[in-house]
């Protein structure tokens, strides 16, 4: 099992120690993982020392420890993205919309408007840019597929139509998508994405992999041997790490 979504600092929570990384990591090992795959926020990256997850790393040979980052999609920041990630050889880069247009939909403040909203033009938009953050080249990952569902809302129009685009960039630029756990703490109560939207992956052939988006070592591995168990039942035999941006697989 791996978990490939994991913010070590959480929200400015705590500092990057060696300390902290080893919480994690001794978490890691306790749920079985065979690989953990750091991905703090990018608006955090002045305040990490990845090095020195390298280091501490090497105190755990029996697991996989890969580095990476989640950073916030926006159309108008990718030459700003770009230079970042020019910044370190990061193994994994999980593109995420938290945002669209100005508008941070994810926060709980933001749920009023979820529900005043056109629901089919709020997950068109949505959809409009995950498939440009999958066309930008940028990442190798696509985070929490169909997170603008938190609040509950759903489209009038089936979401495999309203998601058919982005998927078809996705599987054109080989960019993976994570089966993440967090969604069902969240007021929808389910995995993003949803197991149909899980079995339209799997006909297009795209890879898949697991994220808790855990963001305190307590979390680490959350409910994925529950989601591994959802990919075998929906047809997926492999789950994705990586290793310098290169994919490896591992057997559900
Ligand atoms: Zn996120
Ligand atoms: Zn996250």
């Amino acid at each position: 099992m791996l978990d490939m979504h994991v913010h070590l600092t959480g929200h400015e929570d705590r500092l990057a120690t060696a300390e902290t990384i080893r919480e994690f990591l001794e978490q890691a090992r306790q749920v079985g993982l065979k690989e953990i795959g750091f991905a703090d926020h990018d608006y955090y990256y002045q305040d990490l020392d990845l090095p020195l997850i390298r280091k501490v790393a090497n105190e755990y040979p029996d697991l996989k420890v890969s580095i990476g980052l989640e950073v916030d999609y926006r159309p108008e920041e990718e030459e700003k993205i770009r230079a970042l990630l020019r910044q370190f050889p990061f193994d994994f880069v999980i593109g995420s919309v938290h945002e669209v247009n100005r508008w941070i939909f994810d926060l709980p403040e933001a749920e009023p408007m979820h529900h005043q909203r056109d629901a089919d033009k709020m997950y068109e938009e949505y959809f409009s840019w995950v498939e440009l953050a999958a066309a930008s080249g940028l990442f190798t990952t696509l985070g929490h597929f169909d997170l603008i569902k938190l609040f509950g809302v759903r489209p009038q129009t089936d979401v495999l139509s309203l998601a058919d685009a982005a998927l078809t960039r996705i599987q054109e630029k080989g960019l993976v998508v994570e089966l993440n756990t967090a969604g069902r703490y969240k007021p929808v109560g389910e995995y993003y994405p949803e197991a149909k939207i899980i079995r339209d992956i799997q006909r297009r052939g795209i890879p898949m992999t697991l994220g808790s988006d855990a963001h305190q070592a307590g979390h680490v591995g959350r409910d994925l041997d529950l989601a591994s168990q959802l990919l075998k039942e929906c047809g997926i035999k492999e789950c994705t790490g990586f290793n310098q941006g290169e994919k490896i697989y591992y057997c559900l």
